[in-house]
């Protein structure tokens, strides 16, 4: 037994997307990986766990007090687009087509997996998007994401009534994810979004 390398396995196993038998592969791999790669992913790892933090005002991750995207002056500062996840956020930049700024969820509402709205970062929601003129909600075409964007969708018509709100996932096909739209469908979905 190698216990070293059993750990290895079970840790590798549980990320997103792997299980005991691809957990076992990479675990081989980088015992036997040349050179640096295996203590430069180690410190990688290490790195992002102690330099990125999350920016306070749009939940985007940062080394510094706020997020590239939330310094820039440039920005439209009276536009706001809520996203599940980080990647998302990526997705929509590379577009280059949306100036306005940004609020992560880090997450959907899921009843069923137990995850209410005190468990994805809303709460700040409301109060930024009072001083807006429009939250576009661009959450994923899911079961969730819709459950998520309507629950939001009722709390700043009560919260933050003046603020116009739309939504991207209506120009969306079913099960599509934003991370994985081209740049084309993302700005399509951009310029067809609907009010309600
Ligand atoms: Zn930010």
């Amino acid at each position: 037994v190698n216990d070293e390398l059993d750990n290895l396995k079970k840790l590798l196993a549980r990320l997103p997307g792997l299980g005991e038998k691809s957990g076992a592969r990479l675990a081989y791999h980088l015992w036997r990986a040349p050179g640096q790669y295996s203590e430069e992913l180690a410190r990688a790892i290490l790195a992002v766990r102690e330099k990125i933090g999350a920016c306070p005002v749009c939940g985007n991750p940062t080394s510094e007090d706020k997020c590239v995207i939330c310094k820039n002056p440039e920005r439209d500062q009276k536009t706001i687009m809520v996203v599940e996840s980080p990647q998302d956020l990526a997705a929509i930049e590379s577009t280059r087509s949306y100036t306005g700024l940004y609020h992560v969820l880090h997450g959907t509402l899921s009843p069923l997996a137990g995850k209410g709205p005190g468990d994805i970062n809303l709460e700040s929601l409301a109060r930024r998007a009072a001083g807006a003129a429009e939250v576009i909600l661009a959450t994923n075409p899911s079961a969730e994401g819709d459950a998520t964007a309507s629950y939001i969708e009722e709390r700043l018509a009560a919260e933050a009534p003046d603020v116009k709100l739309s939504r991207l996932a209506r120009g969306m096909t079913v099960g599509s994810e934003i991370k994985y739209l081209d740049p084309l469908s993302i700005q399509h979905a951009l310029k067809g979004r609907q009010g309600k």
